[in-house]
């Protein structure tokens, strides 16, 4: 594989302690750093150690309702020639967390992309629930809707109202269908338009 990390990327990239990789032209990941694994155990993430990811292509880890959204940014940055940014949502059962993604693309290598934490968060919109009765959020057939994006999870009676569920986000065994909450289509799909749109 002819692929080559420049050496500005090099000096810092396995120290750094931000979740940092590298995407050649093609977006199959071809770097990641120690902070990919850390943030990976620390999540409960399985099958997605460095190991095991390297060579892929990152669509393989991307949810289809934010597959767009992706296409976008990494076809962005890879014309813009200096760092495109916005900020996401990564919450833990029991803490909210704000990260900034920034991308770059790096001379014939592609892309390198830093994910930092965001120490100066807003405040979220709701706090965390703990559900004694998950009949609220589970359908029928055993499934919960999840936005990709900020995880939280649709009430079944209400397509509008979407919570922050801590064990749903603990219990990774559970059928989950993949959507977009209202807010975060509009903050990923401004093009969009919201209404009937279901998620
Ligand atoms: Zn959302």
């Amino acid at each position: 594989m002819s692929y080559q990390v420049p050496s500005w990327v090099q000096e810092v990239f396995e120290t750094d302690k931000d979740v940092l990789y590298l995407l050649d032209a093609d977006l199959r990941i071809m770097e990641c750093n120690l902070g990919w694994d850390k943030f990976a155990a620390e999540n409960g993430g399985v099958g997605i150690s460095r190991v095991e990811v390297l060579g892929r292509n990152i669509f393989e880890f991307i949810p289809e309702v934010l597959v767009r959204f992706y296409q976008d940014k990494y076809a962005e940055a890879l014309r813009a020639g200096h760092w495109i940014g916005f900020d996401y949502e990564c919450s833990t059962p029991d803490v909210f967390r704000q990260f900034h993604m920034a991308l770059r693309s790096v001379e014939n290598s592609g892309l390198l992309v830093v994910n930092s934490y965001l120490p100066n968060q807003r405040t979220p919109l709701t706090a965390p629930i703990e559900v004694m009765d998950d009949s609220l959020y589970v359908s029928s057939g055993g499934l919960i809707a999840m936005c990709a994006h900020c995880r939280r999870t649709r009430r079944q009676e209400n397509t509008n109202t979407w919570d922050w569920v801590s064990r749903f986000l603990r219990d990774t065994g559970r059928k989950v269908s993949h959507g977009l909450c209202p807010r975060c289509t509009a903050y990923l799909y401004p093009d969009l338009e919201l209404p009937d749109r279901k998620s």
